[in-house]
This record gives C-alpha cells, structure tokens and sequence, in this order.
C-alpha cells in the first residue's frame, strides 16, 4: 500500500484506547460507576485499598469484553490473567493498578473503516481488562483552609476499562481520526461503552514516529488522554511536524508521553517514556485467573446485536447499496434503523442513502444531534422521495420541499404523503407533467428565436442551451429539464 509522504517521511501510528465498560458497578467492587456524584462518595473500602479488602471479578465487564472480542473477530482466551502494574501516583492509593499484562482477554482481531470511499483495515495486538484509577484536581479545587489546593477524587477508581491496542498499521492522521470513530461507533452499538467522550468513556492515546521510506520504525512518542475526535487528528498532525522539525534540525527522537494542549493547538512533553519493565508487572495473587467456558462465549454471541459490518453486507445485497454507501448507513444502529425503514418504504434505497448521507446528514451535523432526533422520520423522507421518484419534484424542489419539512410545516396534514403533498402545493414546486402543454410553450420558444435555431442548426452546441434555459425560464422552473432536453431535441431534429 502506498502511503502518503508528508514532507518525504512516512508517518506510523497505532493507538490505544480506553473504553469504559458501562457496568453499574465496578470491575472489582460493587460501589457504583455513575458520572458526576459528589467526589468520593463512590469509593468504597476495595476501590481506597484499605488493608484486608479483596477483588472481585465484575462478571459484566467479562461480558462486555467477550462481545468486543467477537465483533472483531478476536481470539477470546479461555484463560487469561490479571496482573498488577506497580507505580506511585496519589489518585492510586493501592499503589498498583490491576491490568492484564501476558495473557489478555482478547487477542487479535481486525477493525475496517473508510477514508473517503477507500477502505482501510487495521490490526488489533489485544484488548485487556483493567481498572481506572481516581483523579486529581487541580484547577477550582479549594481545600479546606479556604485556599486553592489539589484534591484527589476516588470516584473513578476501580471503573472497568477495555483497553484497545491497535498494531502500528496506520499512516495519516486522518486514518486514526476514522479508526478511533470507527470503534467508538462499534463499542456504542455493541452496547458496551455510553461513549461519552466529554466525561472519559473513551479515550485515545495515539503512538506516533515518522521514518523515511523503507527505513526500520522510527521512535515513536505517544500523546496521550485525547478525548475527542478532532484533537486527536489535530495533536497527530502538529506530532509529525514537530518530530520532523526536530529529525530535520539533526535531532534525534526520545521516546516520550506527551499531552496536547488544545489551546495553543501543541504537544508539549510529559515525561520520558518508561519501559514494561519499570512497572514490575506480576500476576496479582489475590484473582484467580479469568476462565471463560465456550458456553458463555455462546450467550455472549446470541445476545449480541447484528453487527454493523453485516448489516452493511446485507444493505449490499438486500438493497444493492454500493459498499461505501452501505458503510456510511451503518454508522451507527439508528441510522441503520431509519434508513432500512425509509427504503423498505419507498423502495428507493440508492435515493435514500443520497439523501441521508447529503441533506439529512449536513442538517443533524450543523445542529449536532442524532440521527433519533430528525425531525423528519423515516417514513416522511420515504414520502418525499416517492415524489422525486414519480417526476412530481426535481432534485432542486425536492431539497425546498425537505427544508419546509425539517422546519415542521404543513405538520398537521393527515398522512406523511399528504404532508409533502401539501408542500409542494404551497410552494408550486410540482414539475409540469402535462408534455402537451409543455410541447406549446417549447413550439412558442423556438418560433421566437429563430436565431438560436439557426446556430444550434450550424453547430453550435451553446444555443441549444440557451433554448433550454428559455424553456425553464418560460415554465418557471417547472418543467423536468431532462423532459425539456428530449422534446427540444426531437423538434430540431424534425
Ligand atoms: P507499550 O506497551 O510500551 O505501550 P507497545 O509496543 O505495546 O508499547 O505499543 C503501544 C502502541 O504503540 C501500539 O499501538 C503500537 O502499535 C504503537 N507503536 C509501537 N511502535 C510504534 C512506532 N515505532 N511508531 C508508532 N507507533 C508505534
Ligand atoms: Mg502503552
């Protein structure tokens, strides 16, 4: 695959994601996982460590990780094993954080996505189970001398994460921008994760190192916590202009972590990296290892929803959708409900699909809502292209017609076809259907102008235009202008 140069280097990353299982409770603890509560009113004796607690495996969080492990196409370990990542920081009052180190969970798997109308597939190394820690404040937080202080919040301590590593497969930073969306999606339809990415429930740390082409892999610095689609796409391309800068400059790369600021749009050093080894790793000995049976893969399996990429296949082969459009209808599982619910209704699929990914969709970005918060259902935008596909409406009536419906008028009408019925009535968009009519007006056009006849007759193509446009112009927009061309043609002919 031939990748693009930015400034004659090659660009690598790899991510790895933090999605937060959404259990009611914790991975280990049975306190509550819900955002936003008073700080430390969620932590309870396992998630503070105090001496004599014990873990306790959060079967939810297993079955969370099964269905992402299978909707991947992972290997799903009949055993893996829980290990304790040892480091000292205050919001980690156990002084080590339970993770999955040489036996995870979820092994393999592949996760495909488009770049514009290309697909791309990247490889996933593994998913593990593992526990959040708690958070440190910093800003706004007065302690209680009544003076600005930090404060740690435990609340968060022991939230069940999936972390996601992907293999360095990726070469743009568009690329990890539609992977991350891509398996935010996934994660969201699986169920597993609420996908709240202003609260942390999923979170990227992107890898990131440049080479020139042909050359072993660069070393990689990796910036960390990006919650949102558009600063991960932003701090990976200011990453590779730096590390660039600095390789141009004769410096050489240090493995580091970075944090993006997104005020001042850079990345800007934390510490230098450590090593796996610094954080000696052991099986913790307080879990016993994770042992899944086949049946319980099984019931994983038949309570899994259908899976985006297959009803992408069957939006194919169902409605002879191209596979890009089938992609984009399956962006999420309301899409995927209304546009199956639109084209089941007027049997239009391809018309459907134009219509979603153009008007519907640059609506709900632009006022930043969902696809459930239309204000025209399935069933409306079906009406309304059964009047594109009869002739009733062009393309250019069609989009006035959907505008005066998106801003609910005519809502009171009796049916959704009477609706957009009423509609075209009210704003006079319906095309003229009457060839009669039309062959008069054409017939009045060209005994008017005679001169454009006599050009188109000499060869020039421009004043069969403008004989078109008189046309539309004589009938107001009103005429099917394909109609227009062929009856022009016919009668300049004869
Ligand atoms: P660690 O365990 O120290 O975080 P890994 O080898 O597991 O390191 O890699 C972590 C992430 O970094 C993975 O997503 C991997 O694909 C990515 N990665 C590894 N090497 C590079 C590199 N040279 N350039 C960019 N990304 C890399
Ligand atoms: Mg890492």
């Amino acid at each position: 695959m031939s990748a693009p140069l930015i400034r004659g280097y090659e660009v690598v990353i790899g991510l790895e994601t933090h999605v937060q299982l959404s259990t009611q409770s914790k991975i280990f603890s049975g306190a509550s996982t819900q955002f936003g509560a008073e700080p430390n009113t969620q932590a309870c004796a396992v998630d503070l460590a105090l001496p004599g607690t014990l873990p306790v495996m959060n079967k939810g969080a297993v079955a969370r990780a099964i269905a992402f492990g299978l909707s991947v196409g992972a290997h799903v370990a009949p055993r893996s094993i829980f290990a304790r990542k040892n480091y000292f920081y205050p919001d980690l009052p156990k002084g080590y954080q339970i993770s999955q180190y040489e036996i995870p969970v979820v092994q393999g798997g592949t996760v495909s996505f488009f770049v514009g109308d290309k697909e791309h597939t990247v490889r996933l190394v593994r998913a593990h189970l593992e526990e959040d820690a708690g958070k440190s404040l910093h800003e706004d937080f007065v302690g209680f001398n009544g003076e600005k202080s930090s404060g740690i919040d435990l609340n968060r301590a022991g939230t069940p994460l999936l972390e996601i590593v992907t293999e360095p497969d990726m070469r743009a930073s568009k690329e990890a921008a539609e992977y991350a969306k891509a398996l935010h999606a996934l994660v969201v339809w699986l169920g597993i994760c609420d996908g709240n990415m202003q609260e942390g429930s999923f979170r990227c740390d992107v890898n990131v190192s440049v080479r020139k082409p042909g050359a072993p892999l660069g070393t990689r610095r990796e910036i960390k916590n990006l919650n949102s689609f558009k600063f991960l796409q932003q701090a990976t391309d200011y990453e590779i202009n730096w590390q660039i800068d600095e390789i141009e400059d004769g410096r050489k790369i240090q493995q580091a972590t970075v944090l993006f600021n997104p005020d001042t749009g850079e990345t800007r050093a934390m510490r230098t990296k450590e090593d796996a080894h610094d954080y000696r790793y052991f099986p913790d000995p307080d879990l016993p290892p994770l042992v899944i049976a086949p049946e319980w893969i099984e019931r994983v399996k038949r309570e899994m929803p259908e899976l985006p990429r297959v009803m992408a296949a069957r939006f194919v082969k169902d409605y002879g959708l191209p596979e890009y459009d089938a992609s984009m209808m399956t962006q999420s599982k309301g899409f995927g409900a209304f546009f199956e619910a639109a084209a089941k209704a007027c049997g239009q699929p391809k018309l459907v699909s134009n219509w979603l990914m153009g008007e519907v969709s640059r609506r709900l970005n632009a006022e930043e809502e969902s696809i459930e918060q239309s204000p025209i259902s399935a069933e409306l935008l079906a009406a309304m292209i059964s009047r594109i596909a009869d002739g009733t409406i062009s393309n250019n009536g069609a989009k006035q017609v959907f505008d005066a419906l998106w801003s609910g008028e005519s809502a009171d009408a009796t049916s959704d076809a009477a609706r957009v019925d009423a509609v075209i009535e009210a704003k006079g968009l319906k095309q003229m259907s009457d060839t009669g009519e039309l062959e008069k007006i054409l017939d009045d056009i060209l005994a008017a102008n005679a001169k454009s006849v006599e050009e188109f007759r000499a060869g020039k193509e421009k004043a069969f235009n403008a004989l078109v446009g008189q046309a539309m112009k004589a009938t107001k927009g009103k005429a099917n202008p394909a109609t227009v061309n062929d009856l022009l043609k016919k009668k300049l002919a004869g």
